[in-house]
């Protein structure tokens, strides 16, 4: 990319609220449902049906909103969106304009090593349309079907400041967010069913310039993977054509993820163009302090929060923290490991290293080994009943049986040998069948001391306590 531009990015991201029925109307919100079934007067738009507003969408909103940083108002009003589309038999959106629910959030994002936030300019609520086919049946050559049942789907929609720039800065940004957004369980954020869906709006200027380029809007970034080769490829395209001495039109384009380009798809609508007015049908949607505190009240501890918590009070690493913080699941199912072992640190390895090595990729919610059972196991390796070997050895077993390591130590005979008297034995036994190695060792050899390590493990199979055999081989190599 040539240094002499910038890029400017802002995105405008669609998160589907995690309700059982729609916003205005007690249809149920199912996915795949039989087309046009879960319909009726209110979400088909039919002539004097009225909306209700779904308290608990509601809710959920704040909860984003404040997830977000932002502001919650005392009063937002809903307002009509005017625009025709087959999908959309009221022949408007209901939404939220000069008054949204909440304003003036930010997200923190990782960059080269650096916090950086990202503005949120707004958070409002909206409801989803219709869905328009225009593949996959016989005569999809001469007609296009309507699926209703999506319409009147609680949405908020998220939209940033023009703070980005790089794709890899939205890619990170998208990452924080869905995160977020998931850990306070107001949206499964899941992309291949449409509950997250994000434009872009790009532009690119002079490096150094204060006066914004003519942006145009990018549709379809319906993935991790296409935000960012969308954006690469609108970038280059805009850097080329001013570089060129053309014009940026301010269009919306749409993204090819077969080709891997962009192309324009119309000239990009103005806000006056939707012709919006306040809702007839609705009252300003008032939300009190009180109510507010009280949805603040049950939210969970927010992921960076927590990762900020478990690097400065519990001792983590970075890298450590972040794992164990990518999903609630993970982070609840490592706090009662960390309780239970009484060993933050050693609980963060076994969780992030051992447990995912015998997950494989399975959800942590149905581990075969609960995080009670893991934090004894742990327990015993850190109070040096057990030696990490051994320990490593148990926890398929638990796995298979359901038995506690306890149950499996005593069924076994396992535990770790911390009598010196039994361990110098065998050390014994060791030296005197090694004189090579001795003597390595006295002439200055240290490294040999892993050789006499590993020797009296395989005697002990794994057995003995790593601490107590390092000080007596010590004391006897002399
Ligand atoms: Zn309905």
């Amino acid at each position: 990319m040539s240094s002499r531009y910038e890029p400017v990015i802002g995105l405008e991201v669609h998160v589907q609220l995690a309700t059982r029925s729609k916003i205005f109307c007690s249809c149920p919100v199912e996915f795949g449902a039989e087309p046009n079934t879960n319909v009726c007067p209110v979400c088909l738009g039919l002539p004097g049906a009225l909306p209700v507003l779904n308290q608990h969408a509601v809710e959920l909103a704040i909860e984003a909103s404040l997830a977000l940083n932002c502001q919650v108002r005392n009063e937002s009003i809903f307002a009509r969106k005017n625009y025709f589309y087959p999908d959309l038999p009221k022949g408007y959106q209901i939404s939220q304009y000069d008054r949204p629910l909440a304003e003036r959030g930010w997200v923190e994002i990782n960059v080269g090593g650096a916090t950086k936030r990202i503005g949120i300019t707004r958070v409002h609520m909206e409801d989803d349309a219709g869905k328009s086919m225009h593949e996959g049946f016989k005569d999809s050559d001469r007609y296009s079907y309507v699926d209703i049942n999506r319409s009147g789907t609680p949405l908020i929609e998220i939209v940033t400041e023009p703070d980005m720039r790089s794709s890899e800065e939205a890619y990170q940004f998208l990452t924080e967010l869905k995160q977020t957004l998931q850990f306070v369980e107001v949206s499964s954020c899941d992309m291949e069913k449409g509950h997250l869906r994000c434009d872009a709006n790009v532009s690119v200027r002079l490096r150094g310039a204060e006066k914004l380029g003519t942006k145009a809007e990018v549709k379809n970034l319906n993935s991790f993977r296409f935000l960012k080769e969308a954006l690469d490829y609108e970038i280059e395209r805009q850097i080329a054509l001013v570089d060129a001495g053309g014009k940026v039109k301010q269009e919306t384009r749409l993204y090819n993820p077969d080709t891997g380009e962009t192309a324009g798809m119309r000239s990009k609508e103005e806000a006056h163009d939707y012709r919006y007015f306040p809702e007839p049908d609705l009252v300003p949607l008032k939300v009190s302090d009180e109510w507010m505190n009280r949805v603040r009240a049950r939210m969970p501890e927010l992921p960076q929060a927590k990762r900020k918590r478990f690097i400065e009070a519990l001792g983590l690493k970075e890298y450590d923290a972040q794992v164990l913080t990518a999903a609630r699941p993970m982070a609840e199912y490592y706090e009662k490991v960390a309780a239970v072992a009484g060993d933050a640190k050693m609980a963060a390895s076994w969780v992030s290293v051992e447990l995912q090595g015998l997950l494989k990729g399975t959800d942590i919610a149905a581990s075969p080994v609960s995080a009670e059972r893991l934090g004894e196991l742990v327990g015993l390796v850190s109070k040096g009943e057990l030696t990490g070997k051994l320990a490593k050895e148990i926890l398929p077993k638990m796995a298979e049986t359901g038995d506690s390591a306890r149950a499996i130590m005593d069924r076994e005979g396992l535990k770790a040998i911390a009598d010196t008297g039994e361990l110098e034995k065998i050390i014994d036994q060791v030296i005197a069948a090694s004189p090579k190695q001795v003597e390595q060792y006295k002439g200055g050899k240290t490294t040999v001391m892993g050789y006499f390590v590993g020797q009296v493990m395989k005697a002990t199979r794994g057995q003995a306590n790593p601490q107590v055999l390092g000080n007596l081989l010590k004391n006897k190599l002399g």
